[in-house]
């Protein structure tokens, strides 16, 4: 089936540009510091959205799984970077890092972020953007998204070295969208004319505006085009919250996009341009002793599985950390409760958020502070979201004020929704658990940020990433990444005035 692109020239195209690790508080100073005039130019044109809340774990692939289907982690089901399957007794992990998917097998992770991610581990009873899209009879585009299920069924074009070593197969179909860019594996433009833009397979952010800028002089742009830009997060990660050369860098880009219009007047007059983060990065400590949390440290007592061998008769304990924030699952929930690894975990101050199932309620102690407090869906206290709990306990666990029957969240915004969509994300018996900024949990072969920037946990740090849209004066209902799909459509799916 062909759709055409602009068959309804009324409604103005939407372009997301997915920045990762997009923050407020680098782009503010990289603004004062006049790094970045694209950035400027469209703040000044459209809306601000400094503290948009995303998803939790504040890990890439379950925050962009929330924005295409505008829903947490409990509906979705995706659970983050790193998590166990119980049903097929495995580790999954999407690339968290070379040796770690080594340990696991290079066959078997790229069998999971090319494939199963996708067609899959994400809930088939929720919609992304793409599918709702084409039940409208709407194109979309992905560039570069590491999620992206669509209705048509896509192919990869894999290197020979990939086949061989790593099993990976051409004829095996991914469920993506009609548009559809994945690094150098599904692209527009030549391999032979864009050689230099390789690094990465692709995944960078000179291939994903160089993608788009074709779609734009060729006017092939969709309905709807969602472009990620992996690279912030990176240089991030590396050099610290406050880099604000990679905003310049980024914002180049950005340059390079409008410069391919008449003027940049002329790109606002076309499209709708939405700039959004995914995550945010807290710091580290530059005192490698002091920064990192050692899972495997804190549970000695115990058998914890090991990568290469996967689930043993033996092991007791499965880790799935995902940098500052980490999965615990027990492997004997008979004689071993989750319960049992929270003395443990309580007596390091650097854990901010323990939290599990009990008997129909959510338990949550800190390292931090003592105290206990408790939690459940339905009840007298209402948040700002209209989301309704029963509360019992030390509310200060968590960072929350109770004004007579309003509750808010201070450090950890959307913190009862987010932790309890983080414990009914997937099946199994586990506990949950995060750190303060300035640490990061690791295990085996997990990668670490010492000095720079990591993320994954509950705090604002993390968790608030700002938004730029131009062309419309609506926002979404609640400022959260779980609202934006909603929002998106009725801006796709209606009239705009232009
Ligand atoms: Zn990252």
């Amino acid at each position: 089936m062909s759709r055409s692109a602009n068959e309804n020239s009324h409604r103005k195209p939407v372009i997301l540009l997915m920045v990762d690790t997009l923050m407020d508080v680098t782009l503010q100073k990289a603004l004062e510091n006049e790094q970045a005039p694209a950035f400027q130019f469209l703040i000044e044109k459209g809306q601000y959205f400094p503290d948009i809340v995303t998803a939790f774990p504040t890990m890439s692939v379950n925050v962009d799984t929330c924005l295409l289907t505008g829903t947490y982690p409990d509906q979705h089901n995706l659970p983050g970077l790193v998590w166990f399957d119980k049903e097929e007794n495995r580790l999954i992990n999407y690339g968290s890092s070379f040796p770690e998917c080594r340990k696991l097998g290079i066959h078997q992770t790229l069998e999971d972020a090319f494939f199963n991610l996708n067609n899959k581990h994400i809930n088939h009873d929720v919609e992304t953007i793409h599918e709702t899209l084409w039940e409208q009879e709407l194109e979309s585009t992905s560039i570069n998204a590491l999620v992206f299920r669509g209705n048509n069924n896509r192919y990869y074009h894999f290197p020979l070295w990939m086949k061989w070593f790593g099993r990976m197969n051409d004829n095996l179909a991914v469920k993506g969208p009609e548009g559809f860019t994945y690094g150098r594996f599904s692209k527009y433009i030549s391999s032979r004319q864009y050689q230099r833009f390789w690094q990465r397979f692709g995944f960078n952010n000179t291939f994903s505006t160089q993608e788009l800028i074709h779609l734009i002089q060729k006017n092939k742009v969709s309905p709807f085009t969602i472009v990620y830009l992996p690279d912030l997060d990176k240089w991030i990660h590396k050099h610290g919250r406050m880099f604000t050369k990679g905003i310049e860098k980024v914002d180049h880009q950005l340059q390079k996009v409008l410069n391919s219009f008449d003027s940049w007047e002329e790109a606002l007059e076309k499209y709708t341009w939405i700039i959004l983060g995914d995550n945010g990065q807290a710091w580290v400590d530059p005192d490698k002793q002091k920064a990192l949390v050692d899972l495997r440290n804190i549970f000695n007592d115990f058998k914890i599985m090991k990568l290469n061998k996967g689930v043993m008769p033996d092991d007791q304990i499965i880790l799935g950390v995902n940098e500052r924030m980490t999965f615990l699952y027990t492997l004997d929930s008979e004689n071993l409760p989750v319960s049992d690894f929270v003395p443990y975990l309580e007596k390091d101050e650097r854990i901010d958020m323990i939290a599990w199932k009990n008997d129909g309620w959510i338990e949550v102690r800190s390292g931090v502070q003592k105290g206990k407090l408790k939690f459940r869906p339905d009840g007298n206290y209402k948040d700002d979201y209209d989301q309704e709990w029963s509360i019992e306990g030390d509310t200060g666990l968590l960072d929350m004020h109770l004004d007579n029957q309003h509750l808010t969240y201070g450090e950890y915004p959307d913190t009862l929704a987010r932790i309890s969509s983080s414990l009914n994300s997937h099946e199994g018996d586990y506990l949950i658990a995060s750190v303060k900024p300035g640490y990061e949990f690791i295990g085996e072969s997990s990668p670490t940020h010492v000095g720079g920037a990591s993320h994954g946990g509950l705090h604002a740090q993390d968790s608030l990433i700002p938004m730029i849209v131009t062309g419309t004066d609506t926002s979404p209902q609640h400022l959260r990444m779980i609202d934006l799909k909603e929002w998106m459509l009725s801006m796709i799916l209606h009239d705009q005035p232009s």
